[in-house]
């Protein structure tokens, strides 16, 4: 019975369902919201395994009963929707191996996953989603619709790689579809479980796919990153050693995802269980969302002016650290208009450089702005033209004309 050793081999070795799914191979982004629905596909998946599997000789070992001994069994109890508790009867489950090495897990009162650390438990639960909504509303963008991105600790990669190369080793026959980019899968499955509730908190649309005009970046860490991602000196010793003495040369940490990742597909699976025999440490705690920003694409406006004024610089003028002149052409044209767009930066630019005594007349200078991560966005021509007379009302030192939003 391939699918029902399987699954009880993902299981007790501590993988959540929604992760369980994924390793079965399940690519549909809908059903992982309810969990109800993730157990229902689990099944059929596991039933169409045992049928695929009549007539084949199955020569893997039994994973969860030879090698992989645990002196309790798991009991798994599905609370809600949102969480799963794994509880154990004294606390600790040894897992012996040839009955020398032992690995001790601690005990977990809410198992976290041992593959997505949480992403998929803790990462989609109604806390979670809370701190997503607050975070786009409170950011305050005019965008209609957001997409997510998502980065995670190094550590998932590896955990996906490790647990693989264990489940092949129990099960040789079972099918490896779900290999193939298994943590792109697992954040998709995280961000199509999340998108749409927080879609219904915020009311934007969540869009699929890549990153448009409005994303929410979420970096997600896990505190034992490091600690986890240390199993390469064992496993390609002189390579992590040669990055640990040029730290300076890796700006992304010695244990980059790049570096793991190469490193690991330099291995076959056999090298790799010679170091990784027994399942990585169960996480003791979920991983955790540090950073959450959002981030609109620029928008950009463009204008002529013409400058009256002999004592104006074209932008603010400091000479030494000292202000020379109150103001300037930039600060007379952004500033109201950044009031009406509520960006986190601009960039102003001219065309050519005009010096402070000179004026400019004529049809004036064209000028365009850049408004980098704006919060308003969205503006009639009526907009832009009360805009426009709100400038020239309120100085006599230039004139704005012609102003408008263009595409870059
Ligand atoms: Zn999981």
């Amino acid at each position: 019975m391939l699918g029902m050793s399987a699954l009880k081999f993902l299981e007790d070795v501590g993988c959540c369902r929604r992760c369980i799914l994924v390793y079965l191979g399940d690519r549909s982004d809908i059903l992982y919201a309810q969990l109800s629905l993730v157990n229902e596909t689990i099944q059929k998946f596991v039933q169409q395994l045992n049928t695929d599997e009549e007539g084949v000789v199955v020569c893997s070992q039994d994973y969860s009963s030879s090698e992989y001994k645990e002196n309790n069994d798991i009991k798994k109890t599905i609370v809600n929707d949102q969480n799963e508790v794994c509880t154990d009867s004294d606390g600790t489950v040894i897992l012996s191996k040839n009955g020398n090495l032992e690995h001790i897990v601690k005990k977990q009162k809410c198992a976290v996953c041992i593959t997505c650390i949480g992403l998929l438990q803790w990462g989609c639960s109604t806390d979670a989603v809370k701190l997503l909504s607050e975070s786009v509303s409170h950011a305050g963008h005019d965008a209609a619709g957001f997409t997510l991105a998502l980065s995670f600790p190094v550590s998932l990669s590896l955990r996906v790689h490790w647990i693989w190369a264990l489940l092949l080793q129990a099960y040789p026959q079972f099918p490896t579809k779900g290999r193939d980019d298994h943590v792109g899968t697992i954040k998709d499955v995280w961000k199509n479980v999340v998108g749409p509730q927080v879609a219904a908190v915020v009311g934007k649309t969540f869009i699929v796919g890549p990153y448009q005009d409005f994303v929410l970046n979420v970096t997600s860490t896990y505190i034992h990153d490091l600690q986890d991602c240390k199993i390469m000196d064992q496993l390609c010793g002189n390579m992590f050693a040669s990055r640990q003495k040029q730290r300076r040369k890796y700006s992304n940490g010695v244990y980059s995802k790049q570096a793991i990742d190469t490193a690991i597909k330099k291995l076959s699976d056999q090298e790799f269980l010679k170091v990784c025999s027994i399942p990585p440490s169960i996480p003791d705690e979920a991983i955790s969302f540090s950073s959450l920003q959002c981030l609109h694409a620029p928008i950009y406006m463009a204008g002529r002016y013409n400058k009256y004024s002999r004592d104006l610089p074209q932008t603010p003028w400091f000479v030494e650290g000292e202000r020379k002149l109150e103001s300037s052409v930039q600060e007379l044209l952004c500033q109201p208009l950044n009031k009406a767009v509520c960006a986190e930066d601009i960039k102003f630019s001219s065309s050519g450089r005009e010096d402070v005594d000179v004026r400019c007349l004529g049809n004036g200078r064209p000028f365009v702005i850049e408004f980098i991560n704006p919060c308003h966005t969205k503006f009639s021509r009526e907009d832009i033209s009360k805009l426009q007379n709100l400038i020239n009302d309120s100085t006599r030192l230039i004139r704005l004309r012609d102003l408008q939003i263009i595409d870059k």
